[in-house]
């Protein structure tokens, strides 16, 4: 069924602003000309800059989910050579461990838990490997890394820092300079609040300089760098969602830009866990993202029974878990088009659910 008028709260697809819908309404215009060129042009220089990348940084443009990020992003900068420490902190990091099984790249599985690897120095060995690999916020569980911590630790130990900041960024800092990242990450149906279907891959000249022949035609980073220097795509992109993006870029930098957005996302955040202090719902992890809020209800209750009955008696459509924390955790997504009115409607229905 789609849920057409349900208030969604999920960690992606998220809300959509009306301006963003509207544009996906219009015809798909043609996109082999310069009017289209300019378009991509201004999406890479405002995600670079929105990313503080450093001078001569570049953009990948992906039409395809967040997981071609990540694989695209393995084979095309990783070799059997190489040595890469993982971070798995759940679903998200260990898909990238299962992305370094396939392409053979030898690998340090690191299960990280209860930890936000700001004591990352006690913790790992930097000095046998090349490269870090790790998800700025872990979306299974709604735990954030210390970015600053792990940066430092890729720097001394001279390690190529990729970060999938696919549900980090626009809410929750991300800085390719102060955080020494080489390769960010970052995908249309998050924090950009956009469709899903447009995946982009931020490089530092470090990163560039690493990018190796690849077996993969659609997935070749060479040949979207040559396109992107005249502000094309080899294949046909998503080009509303593209549109949608310059749109979603041009409105962050009228409100006053990334870190203003940023601080709005902490507002929300702040204000949807001030205002569910009084239910038997517990924080789950310490180190929270402003992109999301996870739940463990301290009353015995079932996590899935609360996200089935929110649905089903109030419209109201949070994320459950899968596999052991089905019962234990559930997720409140704060990005997207989000305000105070529109999380009220979750509080609503929480303290109905609860009769207080
Ligand atoms: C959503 C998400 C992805 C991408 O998932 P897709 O379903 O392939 O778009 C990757 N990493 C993280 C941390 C995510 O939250």
């Amino acid at each position: 069924m789609i849920q057409k008028e349900f208030a969604i709260f999920t960690p992606g697809p998220v809300k959509m602003s009306r301006e963003i819908l509207d544009i996906g309404a219009i015809q798909t215009p043609y996109f082999r000309n310069q009017s289209f060129s300019d378009v991509l042009f201004y999406c890479e220089k405002q995600l670079l800059n929105m990313l503080n990348a450093p001078k001569n940084s570049r953009v990948v443009f992906l039409t395809a989910s967040g997981t071609a990020g990540m694989e695209s992003v393995v084979m095309n900068l990783l070799t059997k050579k190489n040595h890469a420490i993982v971070i798995n902190g759940g679903g998200f990091g260990q898909r990238f461990v299962d992305i370094c099984e396939s392409y053979d790249i030898p690998h340090q599985n690191y299960k990280a838990k209860k930890t936000n690897l700001q004591d990352i120095d006690t913790r790992l060995d930097g000095t046998a490997s090349d490269t870090l690999i790790v998800n700025a916020h872990e979306t299974s569980v709604g735990h954030i890394y210390d970015l600053e911590a792990i940066g430092k630790f890729c720097q001394k130990n001279s390690l190529l820092n990729i970060v999938d900041a696919i549900s980090a960024f626009v809410t929750d800092s991300v800085d390719m300079q102060k955080h020494h990242i080489d390769c960010v990450i970052v995908s249309s149906q998050k924090g950009l609040a956009l469709p899903p279907g447009l995946t982009m891959v931020a490089m530092n000249p470090k990163a560039l300089n690493k990018i190796n022949k690849v077996r993969s035609h659609y997935f070749n980073f060479e040949n979207y760098l040559k396109d992107g220097t005249r502000g094309q795509t080899p294949y046909t992109p998503c080009v509303s969602i593209v549109l949608q993006l310059e749109h979603r870029l041009r409105q962050i930098a009228k409100d006053g830009g990334i870190e203003t957005t940023i601080n709005k996302a902490k507002q929300m955040a702040n204000y949807f866990r001030k205002n569910i202090n009084h239910l038997p719902l517990q924080a789950y992890t310490k180190f929270m993202p402003n992109a999301m809020t996870t739940l463990t209800p301290t009353d015995g209750k079932s996590a899935f029974d609360i996200v089935c009955a929110l649905e089903q008696d109030h419209k109201v459509i949070t994320c459950p878990n899968g596999g052991e924390t089905k019962h234990k955790v559930f997720r409140v997504s704060h990005m997207g088009d989000t305000d105070i009115a529109h999380i009220d409607i979750l509080i609503d229905a929480l303290n109905k659910f609860y009769e207080v």
